[in-house]
């Protein structure tokens, strides 16, 4: 399932969002719709609790946008 990363125009916030078709998420901080698709969608959440986006270090990594070494998304 499609999982992208967005980040918040009014509170700076990001996060990431289970978009189906063209539906825009609203921020989960302050439920505002102004919010900016992030490039680095992937496949895989590199954590399940909260609202949070915790980047670990992904430098190692082929992939840019998580932290496995392989994902489906990218095409790593
Ligand atoms: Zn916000």
């Amino acid at each position: 399932m499609p999982i992208y990363e967005y980040h918040c125009d009014k509170c700076s916030n990001d996060f990431e969002s289970i978009v189906f078709g063209k539906e825009k998420p609203v921020c989960p901080s302050c439920r505002s719709k102004k919010v900016s698709k992030l490039m680095s969608a992937c496949g895989f959440l590199s954590k399940g609790t909260g609202g949070e986006t915790v980047r670990t270090s992904a430098s190692s990594s082929s992939c840019g946008g998580c932290s496995a070494s392989s994902c489906a998304s990218c095409g790593h």
